[in-house]
């Protein structure tokens, strides 16, 4: 029978704000039989994700989001069914969480300087044991009363170019797709529509990509048909999913509305083999 798969999924491994365990119960609500989570740098979820998963007849494929680098701009790359249990890929995750870690105590350095009194501490009590990220720093300045909004945060400081912005840890495609495909895994775009023109497209085509998140909240039915396009052209596989994060307000609907078909799934399996 062919099912639903949501290949995008957070928890508070990373900067979701459910358990791996609250979200496989979300996911089954929504009418969904494969999943991956994909923490960013982050893979604690996988094994607390598939124990909540077996009695309700769900599938969980392993998944992480690796964030790379391109000139200015951020390149999330999606990785699939490698082994978790990889110890190279387990040390440069562990690097890549402890430069976060060391980014968001410089944000929070040039927060102080621009005389808004954010500790370093309330934004590690966000994030808990995932990696940190700038929606936690988002959702510590708004807790403290520094700012109104979650996008009022990015906006006046933390987003590209704001006054609080800090590069992240240079990592490039390239070096993500050879950690996942190290690992045994398959390696997607994330969802080109938010910074990938054509031209950049087609360099990570040749570098190697195995394919690219076509279904995303982001994009319009004009890019989901202008990607799948791509995909056929360059023999590439398929991937989607909601990028759901539980509870935040571009969150609400997106469960259950953004996925790919488990035929897709069999696809990617085929191309491991
Ligand atoms: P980080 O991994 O720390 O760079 O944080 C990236 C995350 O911050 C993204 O996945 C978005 O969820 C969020 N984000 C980045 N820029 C903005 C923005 N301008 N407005 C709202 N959220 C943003
Ligand atoms: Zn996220
Ligand atoms: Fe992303
Ligand atoms: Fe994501």
């Amino acid at each position: 029978m062919v099912g639903k798969a949501d290949l995008h999924l957070h928890t508070t491994f990373s900067d979701g704000a459910l358990s791996p365990n609250d979200l496989i119960h979300r996911v089954h609500k929504a009418g969904l039989t494969t999943v991956a989570v994909t923490d960013h740098d982050n893979t604690g979820a996988i094994d607390e994700s598939r124990a909540a998963a077996l009695s309700l007849g769900i599938e969980v494929i392993s998944g992480v989001e690796l964030s790379t680098v391109v000139g200015e701009q951020d390149i999330h790359i999606l990785g699939y069914f490698f082994d978790h249990h990889d110890a190279a890929l387990q040390d440069h995750l562990a690097l890549f969480r402890e430069e976060r870690r060391k980014r968001a105590e410089r944000i929070v350095e040039k927060l102080n300087r621009l005389q808004v009194p954010l500790t370093l501490e309330s934004v590690l009590e966000q994030a808990g044991m995932g990696s940190v990220g700038r929606p936690h720093i988002a959702n510590a300045l708004m807790e403290e009363g520094l700012t109104g909004t979650y996008h009022e945060a990015f906006y006046k400081y933390l987003g590209f170019g704001k006054p609080a912005y800090e590069k992240k840890y240079l990592v490039t495609p390239q070096d993500a797709f050879r950690l996942i495909a190290d690992a045994g895994g398959l390696s997607f775009l994330a969802h080109p529509a938010h910074a990938v023109d054509e031209s950049l497209l087609r360099k990570l085509i040749e570098a190697g990509i195995d394919g690219i998140e076509v279904v995303h909240p982001s994009h319009t039915q004009e890019r989901v048909a202008h990607y799948n396009g791509i995909v056929s052209e360059y023999y590439l596989l398929a991937s989607g999913g909601s990028d759901f994060h539980g509870g935040r307000s571009n969150d609400r609907e997106v469960l259950g509305r953004y996925f790919i078909s488990t035929d897709t799934v069999t696809m990617m399996r085929r191309r491991l083999q």
